[in-house]
């Protein structure tokens, strides 16, 4: 990345409905067998990495970022597999923003998703979106997406180059306040999650 005192060039992307961005600076993948713990039912989740091995590609996702600090953005493609464990879609690990006020955009490009978020006190929403459709989260929401269709789930997503990403908030909660289930037709439901026991930073 370019020294703090350098003027960025603007930079063009491509939004492809694969999730590939052109112009894109960086990319990451989450395997099925980084996913460990994430699903309520681990029997399932051990029969899938079985199945498919802990190599399976779960989600992939690809940045652009020009700055870094207070007023640069991360502006990105995430797209994440279609399937189930257990009862649960397939779904991203969340996280909260480590500067919770950082809100995120999240805009679906391409298949069927379920944008779940949390407060830490224990609200907690689960909005669809289809293609052309998008979702705002504000800032102190736990967050994550879900795949609820057959196809790969492609959003664009763009928040705060500072906001930085705490995964262990959800693992430390015991998973967030609802999964996103199967409604046992071609469609999804949300049911709590009896293993979230609240999450840290909430008031007693
Ligand atoms: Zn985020």
């Amino acid at each position: 990345m370019k020294p703090h005192d350098a003027l960025s060039d603007p930079a063009f992307l491509a939004l492809a409905s694969d999730g590939v961005m052109t112009g894109a600076t960086g990319s990451y993948e989450k395997l099925l067998g980084d996913l460990a713990g994430v699903y309520l039912d681990d029997d399932a989740y051990q029969e899938a990495v079985a199945s498919f091995g802990a190599e399976r590609l779960a989600y992939r996702v690809e940045v652009n970022q020009l700055d870094e600090g207070a007023g640069a953005l991360i502006i990105g493609t995430s797209t994440v597999l279609p399937g189930r464990v257990g009862d649960e879609f397939a779904m991203t690990r969340g996280h909260l923003h480590v500067k919770a006020d950082r809100a995120e955009l999240y805009y679906c490009i391409s298949g069927r998703g379920v944008m779940l978020m949390d407060t830490v006190a224990g609200d907690s929403r689960a909005i669809q979106m289809t293609p052309g459709e998008a979702v705002h989260v504000p800032g102190h929401w736990v967050h994550r997406s879900v795949n609820v269709g057959d196809e790969p789930l492609v959003t664009l997503f763009c928040y705060g180059a500072d906001a930085g990403q705490d995964y262990q908030i959800i693992a430390d909660a015991g998973g967030m306040v609802q999964l996103v289930v199967t409604d046992g037709q071609d469609g999804w439901t949300t049911t709590p999650n009896p293993r979230h026991v609240g999450y840290r930073g909430a008031a007693a």
